[in-house]
């Protein structure tokens, strides 16, 4: 479903994303591991749009998306900060970007936003402001919003870096549900490696802008490719 072909950026003259080489397939949870600054948010941005790529392309669901907008990929993003807006009341943040791509007929929304509600299990609380929601709550209305349009590709910016330990290991459970019940291909950035490895169908751990290693997560953590890859698994940052 998304397929980098050596991707470079740089900033100036410094080139943060070495050439990344990837293909996600259609309905796989991929986690983008590593240190902080080895270019993970960068490369999530790119296959976004937010962020230029400098060489390389980026096909989204067969279309090259390499010079498309974001309102013109078929992908929903989810960042750390949940970006609600304020003064709407949960059902409105979830409808949203319905109303701004017309997506449907207004009762088909409003059946499409019940529907994602009950999915992250927020209908009770629907008509309620984002301030008035817990963090975990806040996150979830923002993982509704991102797959209210059904998108072809998810991507997750650290989405659970702000909860405590606790809440975060539930959120991880219900990304794992939601992951199964809409079988969407989801990109997940975090730079925890119990993270990636609970999560994942396959973990990609960078390193100063390369692939370090790649492969589904028991060989990641019992089969390190190099001594950075058996430092930075075997390590608790
Ligand atoms: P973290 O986990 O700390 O968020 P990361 O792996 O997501 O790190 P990026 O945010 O992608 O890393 O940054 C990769 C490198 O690119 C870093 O060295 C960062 O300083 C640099 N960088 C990112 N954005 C810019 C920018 N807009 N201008 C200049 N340099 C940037």
């Amino acid at each position: 479903a998304v397929e980098l072909n050596c991707v470079t950026k740089s900033f100036g003259d410094v080139q943060v994303i070495k050439g990344v080489s990837l293909a996600i397939r259609k309905g796989e949870f991929v986690s983008l591991l590593g240190p902080s600054g080895c270019g993970k948010t960068t490369l999530l941005r790119m296959i976004a749009g937010l962020e230029k790529v400098t060489t390389g392309s980026i096909i989204i669901g067969g279309t090259n998306s390499t010079r498309l907008p974001p309102e013109r990929r078929d992908i929903a993003m989810v960042f750390q900060s949940y970006a609600l807006l304020p003064h709407l009341t949960v059902r409105e943040n979830v409808m949203f970007p319905l109303r701004m791509r017309r997506l449907g007929r207004k009762d088909e929304q409003q059946r499409r936003v019940d529907e994602v509600l009950e999915m992250v299990q927020l209908g009770h609380l629907a008509n309620r402001r984002p301030r008035e929601l817990s963090g975990g709550q806040q996150q979830r209305v923002a993982v509704a919003r991102a797959v209210v349009s059904r998108p072809q590709v998810l991507l997750l910016d650290e989405p659970l870096s702000n909860l405590d330990a606790r809440l975060r290991e539930s959120m991880q459970e219900e990304l794992i549900q939601l992951h199964r019940q809409t079988g969407l291909t989801t990109v997940f950035v975090t730079h925890d490696q119990e993270e990636a490895l609970s999560l994942s169908d396959r973990v990609v751990l960078l390193n100063e802008g390369r692939i370090e290693q790649e492969g589904a997560p028991t060989d990641l953590y019992s089969a390190p490719a190099t001594p950075f890859s058996a430092s930075f698994m075997g390590s608790s940052n």
